[in-house]
Formats: structure tokens, C-alpha cells, sequence
């Protein structure tokens, strides 16, 4: 898509903190972080929202799932099941549409964690 910002940082012509990337999926900090560690993961297909997906994106969406918690892991927001008991953490959030808060219009997963309290609440 010619005018989508996670389009174009995915095709390298606007630049990211980029934490991940396969053929599938790439992974940058959010500019504007809601938590110590706020990450997003996002398709390399412009797929606009959650409700577009289909059948055919049953496996991207696993797998962009199954990573949160290995990026979680890596960047200070992992979630520990410990002697102590559970500690850590992270919030995994997908928006979809304009009263589910999504402000860009290419799928993305929030990844956010990190030590309480946050600076937002979302
Ligand atoms: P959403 O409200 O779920 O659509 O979230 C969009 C997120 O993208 C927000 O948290 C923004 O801070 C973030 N964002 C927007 N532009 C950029 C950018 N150029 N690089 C990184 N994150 C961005
Ligand atoms: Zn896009």
C-alpha cells in the first residue's frame, strides 16, 4: 500500500527500531511508548485490520502470537513462573477500528511490558 507508514518502514524507506524481522514479520519499538518495553509486531502483507484477516492468515497469526512472548523475553518484559511464584509480564493487544482505538490502518500486534506502573494504561 502506497501511503501506509508500517508499509514503508517495512520496505526500509522510513526508519524503525527494528528488533525482529523474517519473511513474515517485522518487529520495531513503538515511537510513542505506553510501556518500559513497547513493542510492535506487524505483518509484511498490508492486511488493514483484524476483522480483514481470513483463513489464510490463520498460521501469520499464530505466529505473531507465538513470538510476543520471545520478544517479551529479550527486550525486559518477560513473564517468569518461578519458585516465588509468577513475575513479569507483558500485555499483547491488538485494536481494530476507530472505537477499538486503531490508529494505523496495517494489522499490529502491541507487545507491552516491563516493571508497573506505566506511563499509559491502555
Ligand atoms: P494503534 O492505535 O493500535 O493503531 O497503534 C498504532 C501505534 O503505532 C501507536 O502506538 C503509535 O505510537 C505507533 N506508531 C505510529 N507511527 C509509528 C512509527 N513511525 N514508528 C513506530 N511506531 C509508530
Ligand atoms: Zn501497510
Amino acid at each position: 500500500m502506497d501511503n501506509c507508514i508500517f508499509c514503508k518502514i517495512a520496505a526500509g524507506t522510513i526508519p524503525s527500531k527494528k528488533v525482529y524481522e523474517d519473511e513474515d514479520l517485522i518487529v520495531f519499538h513503538d515511537i510513542n511508548p505506553a510501556a518500559p518495553m513497547h513493542l510492535l509486531v506487524v505483518p509484511r502483507e498490508h492486511i488493514s485490520t483484524l476483522a480483514d484477516c481470513t483463513d489464510r492468515h490463520q498460521a501469520l497469526l499464530g505466529k505473531m502470537l507465538l513470538l510476543a512472548p520471545k520478544l517479551a523475553g529479550e527486550h525486559g518484559g518477560g513473564y517468569i513462573d518461578g519458585a516465588d511464584g509468577p513475575a513479569g509480564g507483558f500485555k499483547s493487544l491488538l485494536n481494530t477500528g476507530p472505537d477499538g482505538g486503531q490508529e494505523v490502518y496495517h494489522l499490529h500486534l502491541h507487545v507491552m511490558g516491563g516493571p508497573r506502573p506505566w506511563r499509559g494504561q491502555r
